[in-house]
């Protein structure tokens, strides 16, 4: 069955929010590393495999929602499983996101549906088999023996279809400074300045259809929006992103730029990206997000 895209963001939020088996083991019998630089998340599992089953998993994971989110799934759909049945899932949840092969699972795995969506965005995937992959590699070093695995995602290990993305080296969603940018005094969310309230109402207005696609939530509620400036045919938007390693920087420039086009009066778009200061839903997003994320 299609998830809506709000059941899909709500269960990926619950899993961000609460994280099955989240920690480390105290005693594992082996601990396998992973890292996706494209997006900045790592994470650390630790297993206790005996007699060829994963008796228990252990996930510590820094990261953005999607890689958390599938790195929770993933300890549930395998923990108590033998090392064959975990690897079989991982494949097949593998082949789901990088070949569409659909995804048949029990009823109580049904949660691993809810990332398909995020194939939508192939940046994001190497985020959503991260941890799947993290496994494998661990399962692989068990049965040469060694105690440790290390699993970096790469540009060809994932898909032909994701596009390069710089890495930032900085794990969502901690902001950190851009160097070289110089530092704006933006005096708060959403604030509006020019000549026409009206115009940057409407502009404002606009930009709500415009969607932050890893926490489905609009750019001007999550307040990312820093500044709007309408000045007779001429638009200039000065906004931020959830996090620099956020590889879906041009999917949102570019929908800003195509709802504001649709305005009747505008002729010209600026959208300037910008660090300072770090986006802080705390202080920015607005009530109803904070209450929907409610990780903050
Ligand atoms: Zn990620």
């Amino acid at each position: 069955m299609p998830l809506t895209d709000d059941l899909y963001r709500d269960i990926i939020l619950e899993h961000f929010k609460s994280p099955r088996n989240a920690g480390r083991l105290e005693k594992p019998t082996l601990t396998s590393h992973g890292a996706n630089p494209f997006c900045g998340d790592e994470l650390e599992l630790t297993l206790d495999i005996r007699d060829g089953a994963l008796r228990d998993i252990r996930v510590e994971a820094k990261g953005c929602s999607i890689s958390q989110a599938s790195a929770s799934m993933m300890s549930e759909a395998v923990k108590g499983r033998r090392l064959e049945e975990a690897e079989d899932l991982a494949k097949r949840f593998k082949a789901t996101m990088l070949h569409d092969a659909p995804l048949e699972v029990s009823p109580e795995m049904e949660d691993l549906q809810a990332l398909e969506g995020v194939k939508k965005y192939p940046v994001r995937i190497k985020c959503a088999i991260l941890g799947w992959n993290t496994l494998l590699e661990g399962i692989a070093a068990h049965r040469t023996g060694k105690p440790e695995a290390n699993h970096v995602e790469t540009e060809e290990a994932s898909d032909s279809r994701a596009v390069s993305a710089p890495s930032s080296g900085i794990g969502h969603p901690v902001p950190h400074k851009e160097e070289g940018e110089p530092a704006r005094t933006v005096p708060g969310p959403s604030t509006s300045t020019g000549h026409s309230g009206t115009r940057t109402d409407e502009v404002r207005e606009a930009l709500k259809s415009v969607m932050d696609p890893e926490l489905n939530m609009n750019v001007v509620d999550l307040g990312l929006i820093y500044q709007i400036q309408a000045d007779g045919e001429r638009v200039k938007v000065i906004y931020t992103l959830t996090s620099p390693g956020c590889p879906l920087g041009p999917v949102i420039k570019g929908q800003m730029q195509s709802v504001l086009g649709k305005l009747p009066w505008v002729k010209q778009i600026q959208a300037d990206l910008v660090w300072q200061p770090p986006w802080d839903p705390k202080t920015m997003a607005s009530e109803e997000v904070k209450t929907e994320l409610g990780i903050w």
